[in-house]
């Protein structure tokens, strides 16, 4: 689905976050992606986002959207690690901004939005505001709002970073069906071996300097939910 060759990423300041970086994110994979601070996670994920360019080297979409004045856009979703909401608009104007933006008939878009944010499990919060909500309600709504426009990736640097261990297990079991049952490609960048030993399969390590990828493992599923993958070969679409 996205080929990345070579990539490395010099900033203007001399620092080198990313050197030599090669992988392939294939359809349909849970991919996590781990390595201490600073070495490099946010700004290869940036890359793949399209919100930085490398230094050198390449990234390969396949384009399949285009925006209104033609130019091929990367079809995929980005959840940051900060839930950055609009605070003066309800969950649902929040996780309806991306179809507005697109010019989505409002009904539609409206419909859209109820029924994502159903599915991230905050139906009934459609008219709170981002202040009435918790960390983790906040967490939910962003990941709605990059789910919206049904993206073929969805990106996630470091979601639950900042949540207590319960809400965060109960964010990973989320997740993970929400991935089964809607089908995109997932990477999620995170610190915590545990999280991404239960989340994926597919394990990339990156190591602090020079921001490279050390491993990239097959974990075999050692925590397969028995309700969604009866084997671990179900682990994959
Ligand atoms: P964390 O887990 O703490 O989020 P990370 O793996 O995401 O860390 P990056 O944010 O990608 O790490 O940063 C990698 C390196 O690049 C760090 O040394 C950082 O200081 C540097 N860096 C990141 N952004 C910039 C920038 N805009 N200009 C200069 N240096 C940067
Ligand atoms: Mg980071």
């Amino acid at each position: 689905l996205v080929c990345i060759r070579h990539v490395s990423k010099q900033f203007a300041n001399g620092t080198l976050a990313v050197r030599d970086v090669n992988l392939d994110l294939g359809t349909g994979e849970f991919i996590s992606l781990l390595g201490p601070s600073g070495c490099g996670k946010s700004t290869l994920l940036r890359m793949v986002a399209g919100l930085g360019t490398p230094s050198t080297g390449t990234i390969d979409w396949p384009t399949t959207n285009h925006d209104a004045s033609g130019k091929p856009q990367r079809d995929l979703g980005f959840v940051f690690q900060d839930p950055t909401l609009m605070p003066w608009a309800s969950a649902l104007a929040n996780v309806m901004m991306p179809l507005v933006l697109k010019h989505v008939p409002r009904r539609e878009a409206e419909a859209r939005a109820v029924e994502m944010l159903a599915l991230v499990g905050l139906k009934g919060f459609e008219t709170s505001y981002p202040r009435e909500l918790s960390g983790g309600m906040k967490m939910r709504v962003s990941i709605a709002r990059a789910l919206v426009m049904k993206p073929k990736i969805l990106l996630m640097d470091e979601p639950f970073a900042a949540l207590d261990e319960i809400t965060r297990h109960r964010l990973n079991d989320d997740l993970l069906e929400l991935w089964w049952r809607e089908k995109f490609t997932a990477v999620f960048v995170t610190h915590s071996v545990f999280e991404s030993v239960y989340l994926s399969k597919r394990i990339v390590v990156m190591a602090a300097r020079p921001g490279r990828v050390m491993a990239d493992l097959d974990v075999d599923a050692p925590y397969p939910r028995d309700d969604l993958f009866r084997t671990s070969s179900d682990y994959a679409h």
